[in-house]
């Protein structure tokens, strides 16, 4: 396993899924991992799900797959939010239901990539934005790398040391964001905090959807942005009934 397509918080938007994973599948990536959030906000959680399925060889259970077993859960959510979880948990079919239920919190990719869905060590906020969240999370995981979606925002913190150990301030961590298609090295000798972004919702103002390549052999991470009909998307959620702001928002990526 080489290239690896990284994907995350598809959130029910059909449109940037198909787009993203005909872009990656013209990358020809040898496998696709989703960091979870696949349900919740957008109007085709049962398809995004369906698809998620058949291509993606690990998919992680994000907050909103857990808000959809656990109704107490969406106490912590937003009044959108919530109404768009009791209107996912209605179109859901048992089926949905399982692969939600099958869905691990924590997978490895190989012994060097641990995958979850927000922060891998757990804090009431869990949103990994800046280096102070950053030095929480080095500590609560004991790869090199750690791949996490929840933001809906592209970032990379790095760290120059091997060791899960240490105690690490903010001014220890260096935090880029990644630019579109640049290619980023991955340096041996140090550890990674790594977020591809949000398929179907980006929130770092720019509309075009969110998706990331990790190249283990080359020790290359690079960032996509991928275009897709936005007014499909939007129409799509109005069709649905969902709140106004859902297709709103993606049309600002905010
Ligand atoms: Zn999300």
């Amino acid at each position: 396993m080489t290239r690896i397509g990284i994907i995350s918080d598809l959130h029910g938007n059909l449109h940037a899924t198909l787009a993203v994973l005909a872009r990656l599948n013209e990358m020809g990536v040898n496998d696709i991992v989703c960091l979870g959030d696949v349900v919740g906000y957008g109007p085709a959680p049962d398809k995004c799900l369906e698809l998620v399925e058949t291509n993606c060889s690990v998919c992680i259970r994000g907050n909103h797959e857990e808000a959809v077993l656990d109704p107490t859960r969406v106490a912590g959510f937003n009044s959108m939010a919530r109404h768009a979880l009791r209107w996912t948990r209605n179109i859901l079919g048992q089926r949905h239901t399982k692969m939600i239920t099958a869905m691990p919190l924590v997978e490895y990719i190989d012994e060097s990539v641990m995958c979850i869905h927000d922060c891998p060590t757990p804090a009431s906020n869990s949103y990994v934005h800046d280096s102070v969240m950053a030095t929480r999370a080095f500590r609560g995981f004991d790869t090199q790398i750690c791949l996490i979606g929840h933001t809906h925002v592209p970032a990379m913190f790095e760290v120059a040391s091997l060791n899960p150990e240490d105690e690490l301030a903010p001014a220890d961590i260096a935090s880029f964001t990644p630019v579109d298609g640049v290619e980023i090295i991955l340096e041996e000798d140090c550890r990674y905090v790594l977020n591809p972004g949000s398929v179907g919702q980006p929130r770092d103002n720019d509309p075009r959807a969110s998706f990331a390549v990790l190249d283990l052999d080359r020790r290359r991470y690079v960032v996509h942005r991928e275009e897709y009909d936005i007014a499909a998307a939007r129409n799509a959620s109005e069709h649905a009934g969902l709140p106004d702001l859902l297709g709103e928002r993606l049309a600002m990526g905010a």
